[in-house]
């Protein structure tokens, strides 16, 4: 199932002119309301009517978490914190603090990402869905809640530091999707066997694991064991969770939600754009955030794009781990 037919299978001619479209309008927005954007693009020479769509978005620089960081709490908001319904914040290390703000529009654009991914991996009205993911994950991953709910599925909010009551807590409660640590599974799944309780009789049929802390072997153990695939999905972590990216039942790459993130490939070393297929890092702008859009934000991840047509019938590009 397709949660937005429209969107998720829009032809690719279509979305390129979308966020063309869309890429003007961020950049003529933080260029009135950000300093440090405006500063950039001053270094840089530019003016809004020099980026004329994603082609030109190369002349702009990149944005980094130092970023961030540097410009702690609100310099990079666009518009007063009143405007702001949301606020999230994480910290690393000591004195490395990172605000992100939504506004009420945003929050309601993470809600249909969360609905996009999570129906891509197979979730729907009859699922029973509990997130285990860190506190951090948690508070990163908007919409989660609202998500579930609009789905029509039910959401858990529970969990255990006990291994064995989880494994209850599955059975009683009928959970069919979990978002969860991938290795966390594989203890779990330890603990079942202990128990002597089959983990592939378990109800669990969708099981979401972060793409980022998911080894090839872990993926293969986690089938073998449960009997179903782990679905990768994707956000940066502590200031975009999930929501960006994630696969569908094809198996074979993880959908960016491209109507509201661009995404470029770069040489991790030089800066430069690299084709349609090469590996490299992965950069991301944000096309539809209010708040606090982010110009080329550098994520660190390594993979390559794919853009050729998906089984599913998305015609959403693909990230995929080289
Ligand atoms: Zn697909």
């Amino acid at each position: 199932m397709i949660w937005n037919q429209q969107v998720e299978t829009l032809p690719r001619a279509d979305m390129a002119v979308w966020q063309s479209y869309k890429i003007e309008k961020v950049i003529e927005r933080v260029y009135e309301k950000s300093a440090l954007y405006k500063k950039r693009m001053e270094e840089c020479g530019l003016l809004p009517e020099n980026i004329g769509g994603v082609n030109d978005l190369v002349k702009l620089p990149f944005t980094t978490r130092q970023d961030l960081v540097a410009n702690y709490p609100y310099g990079l908001l666009t518009m007063p914190v009143s405007g702001v319904a949301y606020i999230h914040t994480t910290h690393e290390a000591e004195s490395e603090h990172i605000v992100i703000s939504y506004t009420r529009t945003d929050m309601t654009m993470w809600t249909e990402l969360i609905s996009r991914i999570l129906v891509a991996g197979g979730v729907n009205m009859t699922s029973v869905f509990q997130f285990l993911g860190s506190p951090e994950e948690y508070k990163a991953s908007l919409g989660i809640n609202s998500g579930v709910q609009q789905i029509g599925a039910t959401l858990l909010p529970m969990s255990t530091d006990s291994q064995m009551d989880q494994i209850h807590l599955i059975e009683d409660f009928g959970i069919t999707s979990i978002f969860s640590n991938a290795s966390y599974m594989l203890t779990l799944a330890q603990e079942a066997q202990r128990m002597e309780c089959k983990p592939e009789e378990l109800p669990l049929q969708n099981i979401f694991c972060d793409t980022k802390d998911l080894t090839g072997n872990q993926s293969k153990e986690i089938k073998q064991v449960y009997g179903t695939r782990p679905i990768e999905v994707y956000g940066v972590n502590d200031i975009w969770g999930m929501g960006i990216a994630g696969e569908c039942h094809c198996g074979d790459g993880l959908h960016i939600q491209e109507d509201c993130f661009y995404p470029e490939i770069i040489h991790p070393t030089s800066g430069q754009v690299l084709p349609m297929g090469e590996v490299g890092e992965l950069v991301l702008t944000s096309l539809t955030l209010e708040a606090m859009p982010l110009i080329r934000y550098r994520t660190g991840i390594i993979c390559f794009l794919d853009d050729s047509p998906c089984n599913c019938g998305r015609t959403l590009i693909r990230m995929k781990k080289k």
